[in-house]
């Protein structure tokens, strides 16, 4: 059985930022990342808006990520990468599996930091078929930028939120034709500078008081029905994708059964977007900071 003082789970920036916290006070330290890399989400956004606060310079995902990662690689932290952590029980042990097979660490303290799941099209209210061309932002985001697959080129974007926005940008930059970003509310949510960037200067349609409410296509999605929701009138709309950046919800169900009365134990913190979803980077990182302080 592995042993650790602090064992964080989830290295994106929340994650990174205690880890690097804990490793300054010499703490045994075992950070778990279920992918091969660190950063989380970050590696994947190739835009720029990140760091302003904490670094003060405007950095792109990829290279604030970057940032911790090298730091981290020079820290005393132990890592295990592509392993996931399945289970954590009161009694301070976590199970995680990798390549490797299961493998239980006992630990005395947990920083929790799996960050948030996008909202898939299970969880909506849209009709229709289920074929293929349907994508959650973030999805359609590692696809483009890590991987370099392609993801269609008549695409409608559900849902105005900041990711929405950024994503619906970078298909408009990529020569893709977006179709529209249809909003239900009766007005974009995203911050200002992007609904500026998206409808003025890429002068993509913004449809508000709208919904997708069917999918239509048996191997591929060929349209969507939209329905206009003041007056009810539907419309469809032909397209090869449907991205759906519908919203984020923080990701915890593994620490759910260490729930007493509503609160976690003393032993157990949560950093990052598993807390709550935070606009920007830069609170994750210092939160991260903060919860590893905070225990040790
Ligand atoms: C499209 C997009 C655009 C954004 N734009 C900006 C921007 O312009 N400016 C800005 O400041 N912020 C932006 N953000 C927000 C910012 O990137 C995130 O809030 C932040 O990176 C979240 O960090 P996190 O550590 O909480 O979560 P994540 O980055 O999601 O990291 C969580 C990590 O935990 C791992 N994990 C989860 N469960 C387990 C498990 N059981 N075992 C092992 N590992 C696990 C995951 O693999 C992941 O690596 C953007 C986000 C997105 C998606």
């Amino acid at each position: 059985m592995l042993n650790s003082e602090l064992l964080i789970i989830g290295g994106g920036a929340a994650g990174m930022a205690a880890a690097l916290a804990a490793s300054r006070s010499g703490r045994r330290t075992l950070l778990v990342e279920r992918a091969p890399y660190l950063g989380g989400v970050l590696p994947q956004c190739l835009h720029h808006g990140f760091g302003l606060r904490y670094f003060q310079q405007d950095l792109t995902g990829a290279e604030y990520a970057r940032r911790f990662a090298g730091q981290l690689a020079a820290a005393p932290v132990q890592l295990l990468l592509n392993t996931t952590a399945l289970a954590v029980s009161r009694e301070r042990i976590a199970l995680l599996s990798n390549e490797q097979g299961l493998q239980q660490v006992a630990f005395r303290r947990l920083i929790l930091a799996s960050g948030c799941r996008e909202i898939p099209l299970g969880a909506l209210p849209i009709a229709g078929t289920r074929p293929a061309g349907v994508f959650t932002a973030g999805q359609a985001q590692q696809m483009l930028n890590l991987y370099g697959d392609d993801i269609g080129d008549r695409i409608i974007v559900l849902g105005s939120g900041d990711i929405g926005l950024i994503m619906a940008r970078q298909f408009h930059l990529l020569g893709k034709q977006v179709l529209a970003i249809v909003e239900q509310r009766p007005q974009l949510s995203g911050l200002p500078e992007h609904q500026r960037q998206c409808c003025e200067q890429c002068r993509i349609p913004c449809l508000t008081s709208a919904t997708v409410c069917e999918i239509h296509g048996r191997r591929r999605i060929e349209a969507v029905t939209l329905r206009h929701l003041d007056s009810g009138a539907e419309e469809r709309i032909a397209c090869s994708t449907l991205v759906l950046a519908a919203g984020l919800r923080p990701e915890r169900e593994l620490v759910a059964p260490l729930l007493d009365g509503g609160a976690y134990p003393a032993w157990l913190q949560l950093a990052g977007n598993c807390e709550h979803v935070h606009k920007i980077v830069d609170t994750v990182t210092l939160q991260g900071e903060q919860a590893a302080r905070a225990l040790l």
